[in-house]
């Protein structure tokens, strides 16, 4: 029996059926939640791993459910939605939506996407990497590796967990120019063009963060085309 458990949130009877059908033939626990109200609550009962979230759901929008989850967890969202304007997408991912997958979807993409986020939620764990018990610290910036957090001038960062781990890998690398298929790979496992697309999505989001005005220190540094850097920055 796989360990992970999915909130499944789908108003529309069939697709939720398709998708429990689906999860259930891969031995996956599963939670359903036919709106948001109950998405949020589901949520915060039963702490699932991953959120399969529709945005067009009958009381609250799906990018709200997806800012009230946001308020209090970090917990994976992968979004399963009608809506293919960019503008939709963009909208998903910067409230904190994890993943965009847009309907109608194949049911092995869907798992694959899965298969993408348990490899990074493995990845996260603390002690999968190099001894991590430590503390990195940069300038005004500190990451408790053990603790999963971040800090800026002693505020936690409110990241989400692609943010978080792309803030780790640069760190872990800083002084290095990572390129965006390095990046792409060691996050979401693989190099597609949407990655490199949405890795920029998550890196404004990551700096707007980060970087404030009342600290004239830069941490990541662009390399148009190429990647990014994590630059050491003076204590001072
Ligand atoms: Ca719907």
């Amino acid at each position: 029996m796989n360990k992970f458990q999915i909130l499944v949130v789908e108003d529309d009877p069939p697709i939720r059926n398709l998708i429990a059908t689906t999860l259930k033939t891969h031995d996956y626990k599963y939670l359903l939640a036919k709106d948001g109200e109950e998405a949020i609550l589901q949520g915060s009962t039963h702490n699932p791993d991953v959120v399969f979230l529709d945005l067009g759901l009958p009381d609250i929008d799906g990018v709200e459910v997806i800012k009230r989850i946001r308020e209090w967890s970090n917990m994976p969202i992968i979004v399963i939605s009608a809506r293919s304007e960019d503008e939709d997408k963009i909208e998903a991912l910067d409230a904190g939506a994890d993943d965009y997958l847009t309907k109608p979807f194949s049911v092995e993409e869907l798992l694959a996407r899965l298969r993408v986020m348990q490899r990074r939620i493995a990845m996260l764990q603390p002690d999968n990497d190099v001894a991590e018990s430590s503390v990195y610290e940069n300038g005004k910036l500190k990451i408790d590796l053990a603790a999963g957090c971040a800090y800026k001038n002693g505020e936690e960062l409110k990241l989400t967990p692609i943010e978080y781990k792309l803030l780790c890998l640069l760190a872990r690398n800083t002084g290095k120019v990572l390129t965006h298929k390095y990046i792409t790979q060691k996050i979401w496992g693989s190099a597609w063009d949407s990655n490199v697309a949405s890795l920029r999505v998550f890196m404004a989001t990551l700096r707007k963060k980060l970087e404030d005005k009342n600290d004239n220190a830069v941490y990541i540094q662009t390399h148009v085309g190429i990647g990014y850097r994590m630059l050491k920055v003076d204590a001072g």
